[in-house]
């Protein structure tokens, strides 16, 4: 028994112009919250598009719950799917109110089940008390809630959001990302949502699939994306960061313009290969009381540290976290330390 709720198997999606979704496989578990990461152009939505019933395939596979929902000869109709959908563009029904919002796709439950649906939405959306307001009287991340209850209501096997946050101002688009997540999550359904905003899909995924030119670089969780990225796009799309050139000088070890540097598990490269290593800003680190010496050439505040970039004396320049209150002169020397956990390294 396949025990994953939505399963995609080697699907390849063109238009007239050619092939956008190259050979994509990807699973979803039961109640898992999904999300395929990318810029803009590289084939999330026509794969959206494609588990919702709207897009032709040229091959491949589309399950849900061990149903076959697609393949290139047969295609279960949108509405036949138990895929619910919600879009960037807030489509709730103005002459309705927000109950009637939520209830619209409820028609056919008995009435009592409607109305305790409802409720329990209402609540778990926390609009309990606006539920006769129309959507006009409503603020823009008040009605993207209500645009969720709608769609989750009738219980959805899976739920697609396509960019549903972008047409909100950003610090409301960082809260509801999280906060649609937790909702989602207490009533169990399995989603997948899409986004070009990293720190969006870091807020709600538990696993996420970062797409570049119509093909997945890497399905992981969000921690395993940014400390052990498997592909150079990846590295560089979900946070910053610097490629250096490098060197390998034992199975464990290269030999790099910041000195050896180990890492504890072997690197399985060749010894003496030219291979490139990434380094986030976290992995180096301001330390008055380090005797390496880096002039800091650029700095941004982003509150809680400075993320400086500093240029060592081989001319390297590197991403490097600093606290708050350390507040120092562009052009100044500071001390830098190393602290780096795992080794990223990609071939040269
Ligand atoms: P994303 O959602 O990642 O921004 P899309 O899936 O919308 O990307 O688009 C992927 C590619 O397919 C783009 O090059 C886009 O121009 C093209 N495309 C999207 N929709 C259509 C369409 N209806 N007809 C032809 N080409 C399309
Ligand atoms: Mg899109």
């Amino acid at each position: 028994m396949d025990t994953t709720a939505l399963m995609i198997r080697n699907l390849n999606l063109s238009y007239q112009d050619g092939l956008v979704v190259d050979d994509v496989t990807l699973g979803l578990n039961p109640q898992e919250l999904g999300c395929l990461l990318g810029p803009s152009g590289c084939g999330k939505s026509t794969l959206l598009r494609a588990i919702a019933g709207f897009q032709e395939l040229d091959s491949g596979e589309i399950w849900l719950d061990n149903q076959l929902l697609s393949t290139e000869r047969q295609r279960v109709l949108p509405e036949n799917r138990g895929v619910g959908m919600v879009f960037q563009d807030i489509a709730l029904f103005p002459h309705l109110t927000v109950s009637d919002n939520i209830a619209f796709g409820l028609t056919d439950w008995p009435e009592i089940s409607q109305y305790k649906r409802v409720a329990e939405l209402l609540d778990l959306i926390g609009l309990m008390g606006l539920d006769q307001r129309y959507p006009h009287e409503l603020s823009g991340g008040q009605q993207q809630r209500v645009a969720l209850a709608r769609a989750m209501a009738p219980k959805p096997k899976l739920l697609l959001l396509d960019e549903p946050f972008s047409g909100l101002d950003t610090e409301l688009r960082g809260r509801l990302a999280s906060e649609v997540r937790t909702i989602l999550k207490s009533d169990g359904i399995c989603s997948l949502l899409v986004t070009h905003d990293q720190r969006e899909a870091f807020d709600f995924a538990d696993r996420i699939a970062v797409m570049h030119e119509g093909h997945i670089c890497q399905f992981d969780t969000p921690f395993n994306l940014y400390h052990e990225p498997t592909d150079p796009f990846v590295a560089h799309f979900v946070g910053p960061g610097e490629m250096i050139d490098a060197k390998i000088a034992s199975p464990r070890s290269v030999s790099s313009p910041l000195g050896v540097l180990t890492n504890d598990e072997d690197l399985e490269y060749p010894i003496n290969s030219d291979v490139q290593i990434f380094l986030r800003p976290d992995d180096l680190i301001h330390n008055d009381d380090s005797s390496y010496q880096a002039m800091l050439v650029g700095k941004h505040f982003r509150g809680a540290h400075h993320l400086y970039e500093v240029k060592l004396d081989n001319g390297v320049i590197l991403g490097c976290l600093a606290p708050s209150h350390h507040n120092h002169a562009i052009g100044e020397m500071i001390g830098v330390s190393l602290d780096i956990e795992h080794l990223v390294v990609f071939p040269k």
